[in-house]
């Protein structure tokens, strides 16, 4: 998948994945290579790479893999971005801002109306 991000996405992962390399994680021996325990301050974490989902729910309310989900997915030589939700992409973001608030001038300029 090829996907452009916004610049406030792209940045914020780009520190995740920095922050990430303070994390280490530990294969849980599942065979999708999928779950892992990822050690770290203050306490360890729980990542399943296939759910997208891991125990401080950072990933699963942003759409951003959080930093033990990006340690995890180094260690499988997968990228981060590629693991963002789709609502984060450049795409998504554009399509937010395609409509546009019609301007209005003030009360005092309104057209009188002869209905209440
Ligand atoms: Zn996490």
């Amino acid at each position: 998948m090829l996907a452009y991000f916004p610049p406030v996405i792209q940045s914020r992962l780009d520190k995740i994945r920095k922050e990430s390399k303070n994390w280490m994680p530990i294969w849980t021996g599942d065979e999708d290579y999928e779950k892992f325990e990822v050690h770290g301050h203050p306490t360890n974490m729980v990542v399943d790479l296939g759910k997208r989902i891991c125990t401080c729910q950072f990933w699963i309310l942003t759409g951003i893999p959080c930093i033990h989900a990006c340690a995890a997915l180094t260690r499988v030589n997968k990228r981060p971005k590629d693991f963002c939700h789709q609502l984060c992409t450049m795409e998504a973001y554009n399509k937010t801002y395609a409509h546009h608030i019609n301007p209005l001038p003030g009360q005092s300029l309104w057209e009188k109306s002869m209905y209440t």
